[in-house]
């Protein structure tokens, strides 16, 4: 089948959800190879340096690739592992730009933005095509239209359509709709605005989408047609729902897919019955979850352990609500329980350096006390060992060598191939590895005798305090498979202690909730009661 192209850009404002309106385009052409890229526009290499208060999450991929959030949506979305090439960042263009050029790929020649950049993205998007065998190619192109440093992706996007012949190119644009409150109007100003930005830049758009508290009526879809050169039925509302996983059942309902279909001239039959009935679960009751850590101002630091914990919860069939624990508080004399007040169920997720560390480890030991689900996520798994290492065997300031270096019991320390590492650019240990899981734990239980799961860390538990920590009686209940790396720990009699040194949220979904998540969802309420 000759590659289709769909192009996502955005306009009006940042936040608008785009990764997940490509992401729900995606799940309705589910039926296809469809391969996600993201082209964004920062310097960076990868997102793997940047500040996730700022950025969001750093999503890491199987193949070990540190890429922007989005691609949780894509994977979680369109069912696929999506690979380190797919995520085109400036800083990756112009580094492999450089090259070319040192190399003398280009002797003779005055090298410029157009057309020997436009044409290096313009061709990483053929050959990634090519080497996937993509039916679909779905390309979000990042930032807002206008913004200097996206200029060249969108350049080399109009460019494609030249290329690759304009049936089997699709642009779609999202733009924001307000409605004013005083007259309660819905307006389609800055809509007109973005794409007259786009035109001038040679694209027009074959789809608008228009984010809007409510559905877009139909004499702004007409009046939208009119301003922007599209056709009435090629509007479609993004309308605010409570979970993103209802975005492709609108865009349906709004008639995106017979649009994309004509357009495209191809059939689309979107499968969506699987979502549908675990969507339309009524829950029984709602469980309250802490989530403590210290970028707990910005949910999106934590975008796929939310995600994860509402996949568990459309399984286990509970509402959540979750609560954002600063563990800084607890450090500067709030008393855990009553930071804890209430909770059924608490994640320490992963994290870096020492900021909030003597409260998370307050928090872990609260829980394995006081019989409350506990999920431990990397740095979580590291604090609990150290908690136990302290509380249950006698390990006086027992600590990790990142957070003190001169601790007596470095019970969690640096990987040895981390000891020559000096550049902080992808050189953690990162992406998919197997776990051998030990037979008679619960891990055993939820996994077999193999997880495979995603790593992002520098920092692991001490082989030489293994033997006397186990003695106490914390299961260490999964190791690498060359048996050094400890990966999982749990607390029989416990009702639910476990934490891994992975991160099981990179790897769930609505259809198949990571394990992880979906026991400790089932312990918390139970703990409810
Ligand atoms: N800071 C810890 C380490 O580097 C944990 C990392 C994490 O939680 N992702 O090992």
């Amino acid at each position: 089948m000759q590659t289709k192209y769909i192009i996502v850009t955005g306009g009006v404002l940042s936040g608008l959800g785009k990764g997940i309106a490509s992401a729900s385009i995606g799940k309705l052409l589910s039926q296809y190879k469809v391969v996600p890229m993201k082209l964004d526009g920062y310097l960076n290499v990868d997102p793997g340096t940047m500040n996730p208060i700022e950025h969001g999450e750093v999503f890491v991929l199987d193949d070990g690739g540190e890429v922007d959030m989005d691609f949780g949506h894509y994977e979680r979305f369109l069912n696929v592992q999506c690979k380190f090439a797919w995520n085109l960042t400036m800083g990756k263009v112009f580094h492999a730009i450089r090259e070319k050029e040192r190399r003398g790929d280009f002797l003779g020649q005055t090298v410029q933005y157009i057309p020997h950049v436009t044409k290096y993205i313009r061709q990483k998007i053929l050959d990634t095509a090519e080497t996937e065998q993509a039916e679909v190619m779905l390309i979000e192109v990042g930032g807002t239209v206008g913004d200097m440093e996206n200029e060249l992706y969108i350049e080399a996007c109009r460019q494609l359509k030249k290329t690759v012949g304009p049936e089997n190119v699709l642009y779609v644009h999202l733009t924001y709709i307000p409605i004013l409150d005083a007259v309660g109007e819905q307006k389609s100003k800055p809509t007109q605005q973005t794409v007259n930005l786009l035109r001038e830049r040679g694209i027009t758009p074959d789809i608008i989408i228009g984010r809007c508290k409510k559905l877009i009526d139909e004499k702004l879809k007409k009046k939208i047609a009119r301003f922007c050169d599209v056709e009435a039925e090629a509007v479609i509302t993004s309308l605010d729902v409570d979970s993103v996983y209802k975005v492709p059942f609108v865009f349906a309902r709004e008639g995106l897919t017979e649009i994309m279909s004509r357009k495209l001239n191809m059939p689309i039959t979107p499968s969506l019955e699987k979502w549908e009935a675990l969507l339309e679960h009524v829950p029984e009751k709602t469980v309250d979850l802490a989530i403590c850590g210290k970028y707990t101002a910005l949910e999106d630091s934590y975008a796929s352990v939310v995600e994860a914990i509402k996949h568990a919860a459309a399984h286990v069939q509970t509402n959540v609500k979750i609560h954002w624990v600063e563990t800084t508080d607890i450090e500067e004399g709030k008393p855990v329980a009553e930071a804890l007040k209430g909770m059924n169920g608490v994640i320490v997720p992963g994290g870096f350096g020492s900021r909030g560390i003597e409260g998370k480890i307050k928090v872990v030991q609260h829980c394995r006390e006081n019989n409350i689900p506990y999920l431990g996520l990397c740095y979580g798994m590291q604090l609990a060992v150290i908690e136990f290492a302290r509380n249950v065997c006698g390990m006086t300031g027992a600590n990790s060598s990142e957070v003190n270096p001169d601790t007596a019991y470095p019970v969690v320390d640096l990987l040895p191939e981390q000891r020559d590492v000096t550049e902080k650019g992808a050189t953690m240990r990162l992406g998919g590895h197997d776990i051998l899981v030990t037979e008679g734990t619960k891990a055993h239980e939820m996994f077999g005798d193999v997880a495979r799961l995603r790593f992002r860390h520098r920092y692991e538990i001490n082989p030489e305090y293994i033997e006397e920590i186990a003695a106490k009686g914390l299961v260490f209940s999964g190791k690498n498979k060359d048996a050094r790396i400890m990966q999982m720990i749990e607390l029989p009699g416990h009702p639910y202690f476990m934490a891994t040194q992975s991160h099981p949220e990179l790897t769930s979904g609505l259809d198949e909730p990571a394990p992880f998540f979906h026991e400790f969802l089932k312990a918390a309420k139970a703990h409810k009661g």
